[in-house]
């Protein structure tokens, strides 16, 4: 891999014509320890954010000891890259042959679930373990998050108590969780969650080992600066504090944009421009899908000097699909010409790796 000390000196020396993803690893690096040192519990990395080898194995060097797989390639992934480290398989709707191997190849003991019909697989699947780790998703709002993850999966809190009390029976140690959406705006998340998973617990009336209040956490981006980490971490541990649970119970969170987001960026060439969009090399099915099919405005900027005032821009990706659009707005220079390189935060939601044509890595 080539390293460049910044984007403007790749982009300078290079000047290249498919789109190059730089890695930034000392942004990963102080990331994962502000959450190993901040954090009032454990830390896991939510692979699907970013599933690079070269990322798990810095997250696991910078003291990241768990990681939240979804699928049994990200199970094999994270094991190939960090055998020490302990997998909870925390995707709520798992293939049987997945959690058998997760469970008997790769010695994953921590799932999740939202249904009996799921608690039956799991305990099916791994012949009646008896040294599981149960995790009920709850669903909670995403009331105040950017991206909404409340639809697809959770029990709601009048629903979860026999699914509680049967997951209990099944489970070594038994465990609460949830997710208030990503890009959470405001720590009151996470207080509002937290009061539904207290009135879960006192209608089922179990004894829970683990209270995970999984992702969510923000990173800033343009038109949106979230309140200091540190206000999230003190209101969920007021509220762990405060929960009916055994004394010895563990609180996880299980972070992926928080770890990930300042970790990679894209570098891009403007190949044409139209008015006030600009026809790039990369987009919607590349490296930029949130950019394009949820609206995200990642920060952007031209590399080369320029004293122009920004304006707005919007990008079109390099297939032929009016779909491939980015709506932004983008601020960049006004003199914006085709052949200049601008750079992109690269943020890959999906459990696509991003498909850079090359990587290199850069100081800044
Ligand atoms: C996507 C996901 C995460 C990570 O969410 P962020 O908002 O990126 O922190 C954590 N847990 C689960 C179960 C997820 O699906």
């Amino acid at each position: 891999m080539r390293h460049y000390h910044s984007a403007l000196g790749l982009a300078a020396e290079v000047r290249p014509a498919q789109p190059v993803t730089l890695l930034r690893p000392h942004a990963a690096r102080r990331a994962a320890r502000y959450f190993v040192e901040k954090f009032p519990g454990t830390a896991l990395y939510a692979v699907k954010s970013n599933p690079s080898p070269e990322l798990i194995r810095l997250l696991w060097e910078s003291g990241i000891t768990h990681f939240d797989v979804a699928s049994l390639k990200e199970v094999r992934l994270v094991r190939a890259n960090a055998p020490q480290a302990t997998l909870c398989f925390m995707h709520p709707v798992k293939a049987p042959e997945a959690i058998a191997e997760a469970y008997f190849e790769h010695g994953v003991r921590t799932f999740s679930l939202d249904s009996h019909e799921e608690l039956a697989k799991i305990v099916a699947a791994t012949n009646g373990a008896t040294d599981l780790t149960l995790c009920v998703r709850l669903r909670v709002s995403s009331g105040h998050s950017k991206l909404s993850l409340a639809s697809k999966f959770g029990v709601s809190v009048e629903d979860s108590a026999p699914l509680l009390m049967a997951a209990r029976q099944a489970a070594d140690a038994l465990g609460v969780c949830f997710h208030v959406g990503s890009q959470a705006m405001s720590p009151q998340a996470y207080a509002d969650a937290m009061a539904l998973v207290r009135a879960a617990i006192v209608q089922a009336g179990v004894t829970v080992d683990v209270v995970d209040v999984g992702g969510g956490f923000p990173s800033i981006y343009p038109g949106m600066t979230p309140p200091d980490m540190a206000s999230y971490f003190q209101v969920i541990k007021t509220h762990f504090e405060a929960l009916p649970i055994s004394y010895s119970a563990e609180l996880w969170c299980e972070p992926g944009r928080a770890l990930c987001a300042e970790y990679a960026s894209v570098v891009v060439r403007v190949e044409r421009r139209r008015g006030d969009v600009l026809y790039i090399n990369d987009g919607a099915y590349g490296s930029l899908f949130d950019a394009a099919h949820v609206d995200w405005r990642f920060p952007v900027r031209l590399l080369r000097d320029s004293s122009v005032k920004p304006v707005p821009f919007s990008f079109y990706g390099p297939t032929c699909d009016d779909m491939d659009f980015m709506r932004g707005p983008f601020e960049l220079p006004a003199d914006v010409q085709p052949g200049t390189m601008s750079r992109s935060a690269c943020w890959a939601r999906t459990a696509r790796p991003c498909a850079p044509i090359s990587t290199a890595s850069s100081r800044i």
